[in-house]
């Protein structure tokens, strides 16, 4: 066992093996940082993606007779780095983070210890950390640190199935033995993440039972369309469950009116003598501006810009309701910036674990001792990452201040980068409003997104733009190791002026998300759209003659 012992790291804390260990990690690190290059945004050449890429490495693979000596299999492990997204500046395609080196560290630390949240006995370091982070979080957000729970879970999906499995259990106790009923029903924006459509599947209410509600032109929930459907699902017998009220849609940041929600979904419970309707705030995406609830924005302490203080004061307006929802997330590995996956669910009432919590004599391997006094039963996952230390280790590291800084700058990159592309480019026109995302779309010839809006443009003409706005993807797509620009082909729906179904919105994305995407870039990311476009205009011109 000897030869298998240098495979692990020290009992004893000895020098050596230290030694040993910290060269593999230097040498890594030194390996990554010569890919390294400012100006592109991958470590060194993609991979060229043939048709049998995959094939052939599925061909090829095979356990090695003899384990590989730990240089050659670091070797090989940096070897599938090459070509990697590294997201610098020249990333501005959808929320991806650059993890901050407080939480590289914490989540270091988890792996040496190899905490399992499951049970503190078994992950300590974790399960207090865990703890420490739900009440700061709890109190910056208004939730009561004594009432409310959180645990880190498998992402902002992992969140919305957890708040519709808490739904169901706290309307339907039953509902663990019998199954859940067949006549309720799960409301959410039409630009809500597919998170919801996976859980209504899974849990088996069923896609049927899942009622899309329209946005308005500022993306958030049309609260009057919302108002209506639920009455009519009252009306044909089913009973509403529960509400998603999105905080920050994916591809445009529109934000959900919490406490308008929360008004209808009250005065529904009188009139119909309902019990209370879930409602979870999937703050997946915004959760984060959180940070800005109890900023004084008369003093300016951090001196923002008045344009950015504009925006974060109607954010300030819409967050602080948050702590209406029964609960909420925190993506960190979105805007936060730590590594995969760093997400807390946060629950405003503990009581309502009570309902999905396993019996002890159902949990006979853990839990049920003298000994260990946090014991997560009540999640999904058994054995739980210790992701807690990751947020935990950024919270300290950057403070409130330094979450404000990072999360203003989103602000301002999109303020200047809007004005600069309007400048400049003269057939674009800006589709959402003023957020760390701004999606743009272009057009054949001058923009036509008020008439778009407005229904007044013709489905052909529509559909053409669309085409337009998806080829032009392509073609600044060929060059992603440059500039990485997102899209989307759902931006939102638009009906046009000849047909009676709505139709979808393609549109391009810039999402300021790394800490290097200075106003200093904007002109960098303009210039690229600036040639591309001419360049795609012109070739597009001969192609048409
Ligand atoms: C990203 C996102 C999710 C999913 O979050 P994951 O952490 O990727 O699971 C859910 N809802 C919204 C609004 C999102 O933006």
């Amino acid at each position: 066992m000897k030869d298998m012992q240098k495979l692990f790291p020290s009992i004893d804390g000895n020098e050596y093996h230290r030694e040993e260990l910290i060269s593999y990690i230097k040498n890594i690190l030194t390996e990554i940082d010569e890919l390294k290059d400012p100006s592109k945004l991958t470590l060194g050449e993609m991979p060229e993606y043939t048709e049998d890429y995959y094939n052939r490495i599925t061909q090829q693979a095979k356990v090695p007779e003899m384990g590989l000596s730990m240089e050659e299999t670091v070797q090989k492990l940096l070897g599938l780095v090459k070509g990697h997204r590294y997201v610098n500046s020249n990333y501005v395609a959808n929320a991806a983070p650059l993890p901050n080196i407080a939480s590289i560290l914490g989540n270091l630390i988890m792996v040496l210890v190899n905490g399992n949240s499951l049970w503190d006995v078994e992950g300590p370091a974790a399960a207090t950390a865990e703890v420490e982070i739900t009440s700061m979080l709890s109190k910056l957000i208004g939730y009561d640190p004594n009432v409310s729970a959180g645990y880190t879970t498998w992402g902002g999906q992992g969140a919305v199935f957890q708040s519709l499995r808490l739904a169901i259990a706290r309307h339907e106790p039953q509902s663990n033995q019998k199954g859940v009923p067949n006549n309720v029903y799960c409301f959410c924006s039409e630009l809500s993440h597919y998170s919801l459509y996976k859980s209504v599947e899974a849990t088996g209410i069923g896609i049927n039972n899942m009622i899309r509600v329209k946005v308005k032109e500022d993306h958030s929930m049309d609260l009057e369309d919302l108002k209506e459907k639920m009455e009519q699902v009252i009306a044909d017998g089913g009973i509403p469950l529960y509400v998603l009220a999105t905080m920050g849609t994916t591809d445009t940041f529109g934000i959900d009116d919490i406490k308008g929600i929360k008004g209808i979904t009250e005065e529904l419970e009188q009139k119909n003598d309902l019990l209370p309707i879930y409602i979870h705030a999937d703050s997946a995406m915004g959760g984060m501006y959180t940070f800005f609830n109890d900023y004084d924005f008369e003093t300016n302490p951090m001196q923002f810009s008045g344009k950015v203080c504009d925006v974060l004061t109607n954010y300030q307006q819409k967050f602080r309701n948050i702590s209406i929802a029964d609960s909420m997330v925190f993506d960190f590995h979105k805007l936060g910036q730590t590594p995969y996956i760093t997400s807390l669910f946060l629950i405003k009432n503990k009581e309502y674990l009570k309902y999905v919590d396993l019996d002890a004599s159902e949990t006979p391997y853990v839990g049920n001792r003298g000994y260990g006094s946090y014991h997560t039963s009540y999640t999904l996952e058994c054995s739980r990452m210790g992701s807690a230390m990751a947020i935990y280790a950024s919270l300290l590291a950057f403070g409130a201040e330094g979450y404000q800084q990072l999360l203003a700058n989103y602000i301002h990159v999109n303020i200047a980068f809007r004005e600069a592309l309007i400048k400049e480019v003269p057939n674009v026109a800006i589709t959402n409003e003023i957020s760390p995302i701004t999606t743009f779309r272009f057009y054949p010839e001058a923009p036509k997104w008020n008439d778009e809006q407005n229904g007044y443009v013709q489905l052909e003409e529509m559909t053409e733009i669309n085409q337009f706005n998806d080829k032009f993807a392509e073609v600044i797509g060929i060059e992603r190791d440059i500039i990485f620009f997102g899209n989307t082909k759902k931006q939102c729906l638009i009906k046009p002026v000849n047909a009676s179904q709505r139709i979808p919105v393609y549109a391009h994305k810039f999402f300021a998300i790394s800490p290097y995407t200075t106003i200093e870039e904007i002109d960098r990311y303009v210039a690229f759209l600036k040639e591309h476009m001419a360049f795609y205009l012109k070739t597009r011109e001969q192609i048409l003659v």
